[in-house]
C-alpha cells in the first residue's frame, strides 16, 4: 500500500531511486530487491557495480509496481513471420546494393582527417557514408578506447521438447551466465528437441571479441562526446547504431532511428 500510495499503481521506478527512500519499510524492500535482483546481475553483465554505471543503464530494468509481468509493454509486439534473416536477405537482394563480407572497413575506406576527404577503394568518395562500426575505431582511437562489453554465446541442443517455461529466464545470482533463451517460445517450432542459448558476459578485448554493448560511465560519455564532435565536422558522414552512436539500442529503436535519419538527411 505504501508503495502504491507513493508511486501509484502501474508506475515504473528505477532501483536507484527506490534505494533513496527514507521510509524504513520501503527502504527494506528496496534493499531486498537490490540485493536479490540487481547487484549481482549488474556486476555479471557489466563488470561494474550499479553505482559505477550511468543510472540510465539500471533504469532500463525498472521496478514495475503492478501485476503486469511483461518485460516490454508496447501495444504491438511481434517478430518477423519468417525471422530476421529472411527480412534482411530480401532487403539486401536489390540491384543497387552490393555486399562485401568478411572485410574490415579499413581495407576499403580511408579518411583524411585534415582535409575531411573520404576515400573508398582508393578513390575519393563524395557521396554520403553511413557508418555502423565503432566510432573510436573510425577515428583511430585518437581520444582513447571506448569501453564495450562482449559475450560468449553458447548454444546447446537439449533432448526434450521444452527446456523452460518462458522465452528468457534470467539468472541474477547463480552461474556465470546471465540468462537462458529458448527460441522455440519465440518462433514456434515442432520438434522433440529444443535449442537454448546461454550468455556469458565478458570484458571486450579489441581484435579478439565482438563489441556487443557500450559501457556507459561518466568517462566513456566524455570520450564519446569528443569523437562525436570530430564526426560532426564531416558533412557526409552519418553514424548510426549501437557502436557508431555509442547508444543502447534495441532492434525497434535502431530501425526507428535509421528511418528518422533517412527522412531527415538522406531522402
Ligand atoms: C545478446 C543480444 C541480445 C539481444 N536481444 C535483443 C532483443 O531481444 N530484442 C531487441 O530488440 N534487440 C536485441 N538486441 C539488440 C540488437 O541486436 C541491436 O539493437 C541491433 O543489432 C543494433 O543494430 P546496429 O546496426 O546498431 O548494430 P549491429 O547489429 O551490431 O551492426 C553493426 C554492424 O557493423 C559491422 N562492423 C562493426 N565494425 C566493423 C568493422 N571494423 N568493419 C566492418 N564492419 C564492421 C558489424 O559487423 C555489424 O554488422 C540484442 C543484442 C545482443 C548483443
Amino acid at each position: 500500500k505504501k508503495l502504491i500510495d507513493k508511486y501509484s499503481y502501474n508506475s515504473k521506478v528505477p532501483i536507484l531511486e527506490l534505494l533513496r527512500e527514507e521510509d524504513q519499510e520501503l527502504k527494506f524492500l528496496a534493499n531486498y530487491v537490490y540485493d536479490k535482483v540487481f547487484v549481482n546481475y549488474t556486476v555479471k553483465q557489466w563488470g561494474l557495480k550499479p553505482q559505477d554505471i550511468e543510472p540510465q543503464v539500471t533504469a532500463r530494468i525498472p521496478i514495475c509496481i503492478s501485476r503486469d509481468n511483461r518485460y516490454f509493454t508496447d501495444k504491438y509486439q511481434a517478430v518477423p513471420k519468417e525471422g530476421y534473416t529472411k527480412i534482411f536477405e530480401r532487403m539486401l537482394n536489390h540491384p543497387n546494393i552490393k555486399i562485401v563480407l568478411n572485410t574490415d572497413f579499413k581495407e576499403v575506406l580511408s579518411i583524411d582527417f585534415d582535409t575531411k576527404e573520404i576515400y573508398f577503394m582508393g578513390q575519393e568518395f563524395k557521396g554520403r557514408l553511413i557508418f555502423t562500426g565503432m566510432i573510436d575505431e573510425l577515428f583511430n582511437f585518437k581520444y582513447g578506447y571506448l569501453p564495450y562489453r562482449s559475450l560468449d554465446l553458447k548454444f546447446e541442443t537439449i533432448e526434450k521438447e521444452y527446456y523452460q517455461e518462458a522465452p528468457v529466464v534470467n539468472y541474477p545470482n547463480d552461474y556465470d551466465f546471465t540468462r537462458i533463451t529458448e527460441f522455440k517460445h519465440i518462433h514456434i517450432a515442432k520438434s522433440e528437441k529444443t535449442t537454448i542459448l546461454k550468455e556469458y558476459p565478458k570484458a571486450y578485448e579489441p581484435n579478439r571479441d565482438i563489441p556487443y554493448y557500450p559501457v556507459f560511465t561518466k568517462e566513456s560519455q566524455e570520450i564519446y562526446n569528443m569523437y562525436k564532435e570530430e564526426a560532426d565536422k564531416f558533412e557526409n558522414l552519418i553514424l548510426i547504431g549501437r557502436l557508431a552512436e555509442y547508444r543502447y539500442y534495441d532492434m525497434d529503436d535502431v530501425v526507428k532511428r535509421s528511418l528518422e535519419v533517412f527522412e531527415e538527411g538522406i531522402k
